[in-house]
């Protein structure tokens, strides 16, 4: 094997990402909801009008995605019946209520990213399922647990606020609503506000748009479950962006559009997908009680600096593992500083990442689109896609790359995309240009929370994140946050976390609804001390400048100081998991108080 040149291959990824370095940063982006609301409408369901509602609910859980369903389970097998799910979508789901564009699945096994298979008695269909049957997934789970009943959908909360007269939480939506709850979660998820590149003339194009998160089958004809978009059939297309979402609905379009121009300002790194149907018999010799979460933490363990016996899911997520372990195990004892541990974990991923841009070379026939085709910067600055039809489509004769060499896009016009100073004309531009990630959570969530004493969150967190676990703050009692950090934080499978998280809750709601407790709430020592424990841990690792931008970096700005604390366990996500289960099992609640 030639030996790798380091230097050579930083100095490549370095030129690359200064051809993309932007002085406006995340600021070069618009607001879908806000800046285009008509095409932030939701396409799948009408908004069905409504009594305001007046009511007390035990439990109130603000996103009804993944979170708000698995602590909803997790609670109604408590006992707390009343328990209602507010939600922008018109139905379950989140993201996968959202995003329906053709192609889309599951990047991390079923297996193990699907919550409550055991439980809801589902067999995935494939290796990595597709959308619809994600979505099916999150109604199945909402109506397994009854979470249908007291649901608000089409509903956005627009004020929360603790009543220290009532005990109870005051909550308030676009909707007219106005409600009190004891407890409230939220659920929100990373990724749920949707944006658009802020390009002049956007607002002037005569043709057809929308967001993948938005998509118009009605005008590209085809459904979610993947026929054929017939009315594309005429038409030609135009899709900007080339990330994860890209990568799932190109091929898609590649076959059905008359012409497909995939305009590219960074290139994904691509590599083998390998799904496959899941047989029932080989199912059923796996499911026996408690085998998901087996599942799952053998897939944390194979992420780690373990060395686990078995890899169960096997594939390209635990190979990456596997390579730095390898490469670690290939250092002499006496060698194993961390330097060389850091430099070992470098070969490897440019070893990857060689690997994958000589899949683009072997794959693409054309040489100059799949030189275009290769990513150079190190495997995790962008999120690491796999597919096995994406590169293929661009040996379609109407399927065009048009790399703009870091530049991106330079304008919409009436009639088409403007890129590299050539007017491509199109009937139809289609936006892959992601969400927001780093604009402030006010902004995002459109509500601020007002704790104890009318302390606000925004306030309360203006010089970083404090909680206890990550699901409790001091002054916001009985508030769950269901999310990842000062949790399992940077865990690739994120629906582990949130299933963790409702233990977690429904231990501690069914601790106090037993004991008659008003209140729950960390101490601010405990808090305190869970800060300190976690900053003594390898840090946030997230908003490395030195990688190409794009949202894991801030664009290529890197993070404020507040953002320190943006970060995990410092033994990594299973040393969280290890111990908050020995924190509940443990029944004292430490660093928590019950009033
Ligand atoms: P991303 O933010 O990852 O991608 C946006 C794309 O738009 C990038 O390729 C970006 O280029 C491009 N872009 C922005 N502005 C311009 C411009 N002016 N000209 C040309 N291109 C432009 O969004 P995605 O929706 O693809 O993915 C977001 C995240 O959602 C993923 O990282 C992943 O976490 C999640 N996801 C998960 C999936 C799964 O699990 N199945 C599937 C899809 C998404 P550049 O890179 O240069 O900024």
């Amino acid at each position: 094997m030639t030996p790798i040149d380091r230097e050579a291959i930083r100095r490549k990824y370095a030129v690359e990402r200064d051809k993309r370095l932007r002085a406006d940063g995340g600021a070069q982006y618009k607001r879908l909801e806000s800046e285009f609301s008509d095409l932030a409408a939701d396409p799948y369901n009408p908004v069905v009008a409504r009594e305001a509602v007046n009511d007390h609910v035990t439990f109130a859980f603000i996103g009804g995605g993944f979170a708000g369903l698995v602590v909803g389970a997790r609670l109604k097998e408590a006992g707390v019946d009343d328990y209602r799910i507010i939600e922008k979508g018109g139905d379950f789901g989140g993201t996968w209520y959202w995003n329906r564009y053709p192609g889309a699945q599951c990047d991390t096994a079923s297996m193990i990213y699907m919550p409550l298979l055991e439980e809801t008695g589902h067999m995935p269909s494939e290796k990595y399922a597709h959308a619809p049957e994600i979505r099916d997934h999150c109604s199945r789970i909402g109506e397994h647990y009854g979470l249908y009943e007291n649901a608000m959908f089409h509903t956005r909360v627009t004020d929360l606020a603790w009543d220290e007269t009532q005990k109870v939480w005051q909550i308030q939506t676009d909707r007219g609503d106005k409600f009190t709850a004891k407890y409230i979660g939220m659920g929100t998820g990373p990724l749920h506000v949707a944006k658009l590149p802020g390009l002049p003339g956007i607002e002037n194009f005569a043709g057809k748009s929308f967001h993948t998160s938005r998509w118009d089958y009605a005008y590209t004809g085809g459904t979610p479950e993947g026929e054929p978009m017939s009315k594309l059939s005429n038409k030609r297309v135009a899709i900007i962006g080339t990330g994860a979402t890209a990568v799932q609905c190109v091929p898609h379009l590649a076959r059905d559009a008359k012409e497909l121009f995939v305009f590219q300002r960074t290139p994904s790194s691509v590599d083998e997908r390998n799904n496959a149907a899941i047989d029932p018999t080989w199912f059923d010799s796996v499911n026996e009680p408690g085998w998901q979460k087996k599942w799952q933490e053998n897939f944390v363990a194979n992420l780690g600096m373990g060395f686990p016996t078995e890899d169960l899911v096997d594939d390209g997520w635990t190979d990456l593992g596997k390579r730095i372990r390898s490469q670690v195990i290939g250092l002499a004892p006496e060698q194993r500083t961390p330097a060389n541990i850091m430099a070992a974990w470098e070969d490897a991923d440019h070893g990857k990442m060689e690997e994958i841009r000589q899949r683009a070379a072997t794959i693409v026939d054309d040489p100059q689109t799949s030189e275009n085709l290769k990513a150079w910067y190190r495997q995790l600055c962008k999120r690491p896609c796999f597919h096995d039809e994406y590169l293929q489509a661009f040996n379609r004769p109407s399927t065009h790359l048009i790399d703009t060499d870091g530049k991106g896009v330079e304008r919409i016009t009436k009639k088409g995309v403007v890129a590299n100073g050539v007017e491509y004309e199109v009937d139809c531009i289609i936006y892959a240009s992601g969400f927001e990630v780093s604009t402030d959570f006010v902004s995002r969530s459109g509500y601020d929370v007002t704790g104890r004493g009318g302390i606000k969150l925004s306030e309360y967190w203006q010089d970083g994140m404090r909680s206890f676990h990550g699901l409790h703050v001091h002054g916001f009692p009985n508030l769950f946050f269901v999310q990842q950090n000062q949790a399992a934080a940077f865990i690739a499978n994120y629906p582990h976390n949130l299933v963790d998280h409702a233990e977690t809750v429904a231990t501690v709601v069914k601790h106090a609804q037993k004991n008659g407790y008003q209140e729950v709430e960390p101490t601010e020592e405990a808090q305190e001390k869970w800060v300190a424990f976690l900053l003594t841990g390898p840090g946030a690792r997230i908003g490395n400048i030195e990688c190409t931008p794009g949202y894991y970096n801030n664009e290529g700005q890197g993070f404020g100081e507040q953002e320190r604390f943006a970060l995990g366990h410092p033994a990594g996500a299973q040393g969280f998991f290890n111990h908050i289960e020995a924190w509940r099992n443990s029944g004292s609640f430490e660093g928590l108080a019950f009033k």
